[in-house]
């Protein structure tokens, strides 16, 4: 390609993956062409009336990428970089992680292109009953179901539910999930990726004969799966030596106190205000010294530039695609033991099932009722992959994409669409 080499996409990558599981386990060429394509996708623009009085234009984003399994459920972000491309991957790493764990639903991701950080709570409200507004006639409880993800929370699932019911004449609480708790939200959703990253952690320790509680982990990131993930490991006496957000992070070889780090945040916006740490970037958490690395921030930070002086041993991506297809090889073949997006931070999806099935019976669970079910999911999903990892002699990823992607083929046959 000479001196030019083009860079591929975050969809490029999942064909990329696809292309290989498809090579290990034969599929059949169709069953890759209908795993190549999403089933719809929806681009609107959203006219919003700023606070300036001025009026500007979103572009939004919802890509269903497939419903074998089920209806189809998937989160959506607001963030400056988002795009087709980036949405279409998620869409389909959505479609993998249901099945990964075994819920009954397909894969979908939505996104506005904006920053939220600049806009007022106001036109944060304008912007997602537009964005509700315009997707209205094509989710549903029992067609495709959004949740929160980067930079969109209860109070945004909150806004788009209300605008669904306005648009449909009823109460639909099961439309999205992650809500408050008092308009149908699950108990437990909220911290449900941090718990399930967790848990994930203890399993894939218990595998690899490591300690949690002497662990020193490291998190890029701290926002909801960042923060909570660490919480829990904090509890269980691991040192989290590391974390950082979108301004800087912070590192501490003795230990950070992760209740005061938030507590700074809060208040002063950044980790890096945190006064007993050394400043560092925020992608030094990535490589500095550490047993257990946790990704939480965003897509592509490990990447063929730095996965060569990560140190950790254990990666569980918290984010979703934080590794790049080019690190992964040279983490591989440095023994790094990864696990991977789909399995690791489906915790929220699976709670989210759980807020689902709730509001549909109309009765709601304790807390641990549904930390003990996220768990049992969790525990079986991991263990289902390991053992299909070993079976097939792959890498974890590679693992669990033939284990979704055999489920999601399975479903299919039995549909007669193959
Ligand atoms: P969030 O908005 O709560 O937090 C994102 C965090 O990343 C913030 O602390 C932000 O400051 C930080 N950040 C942004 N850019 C950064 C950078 N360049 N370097 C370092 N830090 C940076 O979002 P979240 O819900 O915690 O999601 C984080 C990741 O986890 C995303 O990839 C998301 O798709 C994935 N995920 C989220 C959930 C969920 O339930 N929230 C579930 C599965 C996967």
């Amino acid at each position: 390609m000479g001196e030019f080499q083009i860079q591929q996409s975050f969809f490029d990558q999942y064909l990329g993956k696809l292309r290989h599981v498809a090579e290990i386990i034969d599929l059949a060429p169709e069953v890759v062409e209908i795993l190549s394509k999403p089933k719809r996708t929806i681009i609107v623009s959203i006219p919003v009336r700023m606070d300036n009085g001025k009026t500007r234009v979103f572009t939004a984003y919802r890509v269903q990428f497939n419903d074998a399994r089920g209806p189809m459920k998937g989160g959506f972000r607001y963030h400056p970089d988002v795009n087709l491309d980036e949405v279409k991957a998620l869409a389909a790493l959505m479609m993998l992680k249901t099945a990964v764990v075994n819920i009954p639903y397909g894969g979908s991701k939505g996104g506005v292109k904006c920053n939220p950080k600049e806009m007022s709570r106001r036109e944060l409200e304008v912007l997602t009953r537009e964005y509700a507004k315009a997707l209205a006639p094509f989710i549903g409880p029992d067609i495709d179901i959004p949740a929160p993800d980067v930079n969109t929370d209860a109070q945004v699932m909150a806004w788009f539910l209300d605008e669904y019911n306005k648009v449909v004449g009823k109460v639909v609480p099961g439309v999205v999930t992650g809500k408050p708790l008092g308009i149908g939200g699950s108990r437990g959703r909220g911290e449900a990726t941090g718990r399930g990253v967790f848990f994930i952690g203890l399993e894939a320790a218990s595998k690899l004969n490591v300690s949690l509680k002497d662990a020193r982990v490291s998190i890029q990131g701290f926002g909801n799966v960042a923060f909570n993930a660490a919480k829990f490991f904090y509890e269980l006496g691991s040192k989290i030596v590391a974390v950082s957000d979108s301004k800087g992070g912070i590192y501490n070889p003795d230990g950070l106190n992760i209740y005061k780090v938030m507590e700074v945040k809060r208040k002063e916006g950044s980790v890096t205000k945190y006064s007993e740490a050394e400043i560092i970037s925020r992608e030094d958490p990535l490589t500095v010294d550490c047993d257990i690395l946790i990704p939480a921030a965003l897509e592509w930070q490990i990447t063929e530039k730095n996965a060569g002086n990560v140190k950790a041993k254990m990666i569980i991506e918290g984010a979703n695609g934080p590794t790049t297809p080019e690190a992964d090889k040279i983490l591989s073949e440095k023994g790094v033991f990864i696990v991977p997006d789909i399995l690791a931070n489906a915790g929220g999806v699976v709670v989210s099932y759980f807020e689902w099935v709730q509001n549909r019976m109309g009765y709601y669970w304790s807390e641990k009722e549904v930390d003990d079910k996220l768990k049992t999911i969790m525990v079986n999903a991991f263990n289902d992959v390991y053992e299909v990892s070993n079976k097939y002699n792959v890498d974890m990823r590679t693992g669990a994409y033939i284990t979704s992607i055999n489920r999601i083929v399975g479903a299919m046959k039995s549909l007669g669409w193959i």
